[in-house]
């Protein structure tokens, strides 16, 4: 696989990321898009937690796109953390602060990175997945991909359900309940940012992109057919969480950002290190704007230097093609 991961936030990114497929991503051999969409969909099942105006049709457009170009799309929805970003918390929590795994802090978010939701709430889950239907619907998916990175707010003193647990019992259960719905009821993959999933005082990575707040032993308690986006955007030596992933019988994308030389090394080490169980990439799109947009504008070659999206698109340009070549006929 072959991927590219895009914030898709209204029916005008929908719009960029038609074209941005159909100029680009197809043509360049793209076969994968994760379309980041969170709370900016229409959804009718709960239409208080719809803050953009991303509808059906818009989704069924960039499906169409996906289609001419036999490219596979699955929709995002950031789960269990980055329920909020800087000030703003977002729709789940604003409307439900009954789900909130801190209750006690203030909705603009003093002091903190972002906000969860608790797993153990027990009507959390009932809601979220009829948001994960909805866009399962209207992206004609078969797989969905429940974010779930940098999780830094769990089993929270603030939480009469969690507090005293083990984190790595909280998280491992929220993976398997989405598994179950997504894998389980639906029928679809399941695809996750694998950073809660790596012990980052054995590996030697940071708090971000690893795990140093006892989450990682969740790895052991989940299923193996899930696929794990294993993002790390710094150059290192070694990315010793990719064969360790792999060699537990996960399938791993690579994820690499806007940095080309780091990209060049993580993607080397795990095309060298996983060989046989070499499952392929997914390039993160965190500064591509909205559909994609300024990933669009750059490759067209409309970007000013250093505009969101040029450091994607020198990226793709760097290693799409090796890449395409690898894996051809
Ligand atoms: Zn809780």
């Amino acid at each position: 696989m072959i991927g590219q991961h895009v914030f898709l936030h209204s029916a005008r990114g929908a719009d960029a990321l038609v074209s941005l497929i159909d100029e680009y991503l197809g043509p360049m051999g793209v076969t994968l898009i994760v379309a980041e969409v969170n709370y900016n969909y229409q959804y009718e099942s709960h239409p208080e937690l719809s803050d953009g105006d991303l509808d059906p049709a818009a989704a069924g457009r960039v499906a169409d796109a996906c289609e001419r170009h036999g490219i596979r799309l699955v929709p995002m929805l950031n789960c269990l953390g980055h329920q909020s970003w800087a000030e703003t918390t977002y729709a789940l929590l604003r409307e439900h602060p009954e789900f909130d795994e801190t209750p006690q802090i203030p909705l603009d978010n003093p002091d903190i990175y972002c906000r969860s939701w608790c797993p153990l709430h027990p009507q959390v889950n009932g809601v979220v997945f009829d948001l994960m239907d909805e866009l399962i619907e209207g992206f004609r998916a078969d797989a969905f991909h429940v974010g779930m990175d940098e999780v830094f707010l769990i089993a929270s003193e603030q939480c009469e359900r969690c507090r005293g647990k083990r984190p790595a019992d909280l998280f491992a259960k929220a993976v398997n309940d989405y598994h179950a719905h997504l894998v389980g009821q639906r029928g679809v993959e399941m695809m996750i940012w694998g950073d809660r999933l790596i012990d980052g005082r054995a590996m030697l990575y940071g708090s971000w992109e690893a795990s140093l707040n006892d989450t990682a032993e969740a790895m052991t308690m989940i299923p193996k057919d899930i696929i794990i986006c294993d993002w790390h955007y710094e150059p290192r030596d070694s990315y010793p969480s990719v064969p360790h992933f792999a060699e537990d019988g996960f399938r791993v994308l690579v994820s690499p950002w806007k940095d080309v030389a780091a990209a060049e090394l993580l993607v080397g080490y795990a095309q060298e290190s996983a060989g046989a169980g070499w499952s392929g990439v997914l390039f993160t799109g965190w500064s591509a704007g909205d559909g994609g947009l300024g990933l669009l504008r750059a490759l067209r070659g409309e970007a000013e230097e250093g505009a969101g999206g040029t450091g994607e698109a020198a990226v793709l340009r760097a290693i799409l093609p090796r890449l395409v070549a690898d894996d051809g006929p």
